[in-house]
C-alpha cells in the first residue's frame, strides 16, 4: 500500500544519484538566450506550463541562467524584448551540480532556500580538447519528493 511505498521510498532515496530522477536534457523546455519575447515566444513558455525556464546560450548543454515566467508580467510581446535584458535585470542565480549527487545532500541543497531547481552538469572529456562541464538535465524538488513517496505529483 501506500504506506509501504512511502516508507521504502524514505529509505533507499539516499542511496540514488540526481541523474536518476532528473528530467533528461533533451525533454527539458530550454530558451536560447537571444530569443526575443515576441507573442510566439511568450506563448510558447506559457504552453510549456513550466515556472522555471533554463536559458543557454549556442547549445542547449550551456545553460547560464533562468527565466522565471514571472518575470514575464511586465514584458508587452509587442516591444519584443530581448530576452538578455530580462536575463540581465533579474540576475537569477542558477544552481549547479554534479550528477553523482545524492538525493539526500540535494535535498538539504534545496532546503536552504535558493532556489528549488538545479542543472545537473558532468565533466565531458570525451573529445580531443579540454574537459569542460555540460549540463545533462535539471532536477527540482518535485523530482526528489516523487522519489520519497515513490509515486507522481500531478502538477496544478
Ligand atoms: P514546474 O511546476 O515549473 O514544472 P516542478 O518543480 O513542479 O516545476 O517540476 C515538475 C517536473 O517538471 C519535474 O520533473 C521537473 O524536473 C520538470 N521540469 C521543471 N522545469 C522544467 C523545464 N523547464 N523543462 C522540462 N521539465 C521541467
Amino acid at each position: 500500500g501506500d504506506e509501504m511505498n512511502i516508507i521504502s521510498g524514505v529509505l533507499n532515496y539516499k542511496s540514488k544519484t540526481v541523474d536518476e530522477v532528473m528530467t533528461k536534457l533533451e525533454d527539458c523546455y530550454l530558451l536560447d538566450l537571444s530569443s526575443v519575447l515576441d507573442f510566439r515566444t511568450i506563448a510558447s513558455v506559457m504552453q510549456s506550463g513550466h515556472s522555471r525556464i533554463p536559458v543557454y546560450v549556442g547549445e542547449r548543454h550551456n545553460i547560464v541562467g533562468l527565466l522565471l515566467v514571472k518575470d514575464l508580467a511586465l514584458i508587452d510581446a509587442d516591444d519584443c524584448t530581448p530576452l538578455r535584458t530580462v536575463i540581465k535585470f533579474y540576475n537569477h542565480q542558477v544552481q549547479k551540480v554534479f550528477d553523482d549527487v545524492h538525493l539526500d545532500a540535494m535535498l538539504e541543497e534545496f532546503k536552504k532556500g535558493h532556489s528549488h531547481l538545479a542543472v545537473v552538469q558532468r565533466v565531458n572529456n570525451e573529445g580531443s580538447g579540454d574537459p569542460f562541464y555540460e549540463a545533462i538535465g535539471i532536477v527540482t524538488l518535485e523530482d526528489i519528493l516523487e522519489e520519497i513517496i515513490q509515486s507522481e505529483i500531478v502538477d496544478e
